[in-house]
Parts: C-alpha cells; structure tokens; sequence
C-alpha cells in the first residue's frame, strides 16, 4: 500500500551531480520517522524535495500528491520546521501569528483559540506584544514550532529541530514530538541525536552519500544501541 509519503526510485541532482540516488520510502500515516546521517548524505535535500522545494526525477507523493511548497493547499496540509529562521523581526508575536493564521486562511476564532493554545503550551503567554527581535534562540524556536502548526497539517517535517537548543528545550520539543504523536500525526525528524530518535521515533531510515542504507524499527534493535547500528552501518559502507 502507497504511504503518506511515497517516494519510488526518486532521484535527486544538482547538475550532473546526484545528491540522492535511488530512493525508496514508504511512510504509513502515523508514523514517526527519524532520518539519520552524516553531515552532506543528503538528509536537507530529502526534506526538500518531500516539502517540494526541490524537483527530482522519479516518483514522489505526499498526501497523495506531488509536493509543492507553493501550493497553499499542500502547505496546509504540512508543518514544516526547518533549520533556518525566518520570523518576521519588527512585528510582535500577537501579529506575527495572526498574519500566519490569515495566510492560512484560518478563521479568526480558530486563530484565537490556537494562538493561545500554543502560547500557553510553550509559556509564551507573557511575551504576546512583545516585537520577535528581542526574543531567545529558544524562544524564537517555539515561535517556529507554533507557525508549524497552528493550523494542524496532517504532517509534520523537521530538519535538525535540536540545533542550539539547551537541554530543556530539547526535552521540551521531544514532548511536543511525543504529544503530535498521540494525535496521530505523522512526523518526519532529520537529527544527529540518537537519543532523541530512540526516545520518539518508530522508524529509523540511514542515508549514506545520497542512498539509503537501511530502514528499520526502533522496536526491532532491542537492547542494541542506535549508535552502534548508526556507526556500523557507515563504516560498513565506507568499506
Ligand atoms: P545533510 O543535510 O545530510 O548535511 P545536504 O542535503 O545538505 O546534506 O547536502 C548533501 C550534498 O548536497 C552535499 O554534498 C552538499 O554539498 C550538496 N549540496 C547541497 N546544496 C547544494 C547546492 N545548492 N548545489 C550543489 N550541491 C549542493
């Protein structure tokens, strides 16, 4: 059966140079999928093609249908959490939040009642008319995570979500993970942090110089460690 996310013999160039070569993943609704690798295996590059920034050759589908990151329908359909942060400085979380919602075409009590859902959530509620540009690197990675998902996409991707994050806040997102989880979303989370994958992944995929090396269950490496098959595996390939 075709997955949430469904890539079949996808490949991915950038000239005549292949990024990722060959890929196929299958992702059932639901599912919390970790992806592992090292820095330049190609990991920034899969989300982007599954969020339809990029265009590849070969067949890939999200919700059943070709990702595009300018299709205001796709992107209601998906949260998308990416390394970089692009927050609007000069307006004040209260505005900056509401023009997301209004993007999303949101009614303005469903704006309401998610603004202080989240607020709440990520004890925010203080900082509401305060301008972006004075906020934390933490605080302003909840203000990511909040526009992610404030209008409740059926799929959440997350590339490097852990970047500069205290060990609190780290815990923190892993709860967030671990409560989206409960609600049945499906989540994608591109990290170097084992652990964190352990602790709220069901599937692992190892991408290793654009291929991928092997996906498995977090249930089925019993009392292996992920490191371990993480380095294994690398190894192996660089053999
Ligand atoms: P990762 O996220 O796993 O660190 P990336 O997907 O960012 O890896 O990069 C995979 C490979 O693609 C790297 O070799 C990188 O140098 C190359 N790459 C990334 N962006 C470009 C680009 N715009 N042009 C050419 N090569 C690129």
């Amino acid at each position: 059966m075709k997955g949430i996310i469904s890539l079949n013999n996808f490949s991915f160039r950038y000239s005549d140079k292949y990024i990722l070569k060959n890929i196929n993943i299958e992702i059932e609704e639901g599912q919390c999928v970790g992806i592992l690798g090292k820095n330049g295996s190609g990991k920034t590059t899969l989300i982007n093609c599954i969020i339809g920034e990029l265009r590849g050759e070969g067949n890939i589908s999200v919700l059943n249908t070709i990702p595009n990151i300018h299709s205001i329908e796709f992107k209601s359909n998906i949260g998308i959490v990416l390394d970089n942060d692009i927050l609007i400085d000069y307006l004040t979380l209260n505005e900056y939040l509401n023009f997301i919602g209004q993007l999303f075409k949101l009614e303005k009590v469903q704006i309401e009642k998610s603004i202080k859902y989240w607020l709440k959530y990520f004890d925010l509620e203080e900082q509401r008319y305060r301008i972006i540009k004075f906020f934390s690197h933490g605080m302003r990675k909840k203000v990511q995570i909040i526009v992610a998902l404030m209008h409740n996409p059926k799929i959440i991707i997350v590339d490097e979500p852990t970047n500069g994050l205290d060990i609190e806040m780290i815990y923190l997102f892993k709860n967030v993970i671990l409560d989206l989880k409960k609600k049945g979303i499906t989540i994608v989370i591109s990290t170097h942090i084992l652990s964190f994958v352990e602790d709220v992944c069901d599937e692992v995929i190892i991408i290793n110089d654009g291929v991928i090396n092997n996906i498995f269950s977090i249930s089925s490496i019993n009392e292996q460690k992920l490191e371990n098959i993480f380095i294994e595996q690398i190894n192996r390939d660089g053999d």
